[in-house]
């Protein structure tokens, strides 16, 4: 089964010139969904994983799959004010303007080993900033892994810099 053909491609959304990779056809199909999980989950399955995190909304469904997957709990990272008890947060660049993410305080502990999730990485800015939160509570970062890698982006290029390995199950070449 080739999880590709499950990845539509949506031109010119949410506006023009980008092209939106849609995983809701992965999301119907459940050996393609059961298959890309245990691919993200394959090459972490002996490394100790104890908390997966996402981002929301879609981080939240691969998050919660890959964490099964691998016997681990799930942390999720939400936009402002949603979540409800003691967060810290992190902002980062848009093309215009910027976006800001959190954490709950006590959702990690020092030292434990995470997991990081999307399902897309583009400029990387998103899993940049998760990966700052998870790092100010002493997360240790095993590696963020997406289904879809946007290879003409700078995004592994940002998390090289923060010393994560990247895995994507998917990897666009071109625009
Ligand atoms: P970035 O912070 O630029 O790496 O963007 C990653 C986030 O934006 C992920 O949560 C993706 O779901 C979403 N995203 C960015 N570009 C696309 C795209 N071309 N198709 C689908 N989702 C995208």
């Amino acid at each position: 089964m080739n999880i590709e053909e499950f990845i539509r491609d949506v031109p010119d959304f949410p506006k023009p010139g980008i092209v939106f990779k849609d995983i809701t056809p992965l999301l119907g199909n459940i050996e393609a969904l059961r298959q890309s999980v245990r691919l993200l989950a394959d090459p972490y399955r002996d490394s100790g994983v104890e908390i997966v995190t996402g981002v929301e909304s879609r981080g939240f469904i691969f998050g919660a799959l890959l964490a099964d997957e691998l016997g681990a709990a799930f942390a999720p990272i939400r936009k402002p004010n949603k979540l409800p008890a003691e967060t810290i947060s992190e902002s980062y660049e848009l093309e215009y303007g910027t976006d800001t993410i959190e954490i709950h305080a006590d959702a990690i502990s020092p030292g434990q080993k995470v997991l990081m999730v999307d399902d897309l990485i583009a400029t990387g800015g998103t899993i940049e900033a998760a990966c700052k939160l998870v790092a100010r509570l002493g997360g240790d970062i095993v590696a963020a892994v997406f289904v879809v890698e946007l290879c003409f982006l700078p995004g592994r290029a940002k998390l090289d810099a923060l010393g994560v390995e990247t895995h994507s199950l998917i990897q666009v070449a071109g625009e």
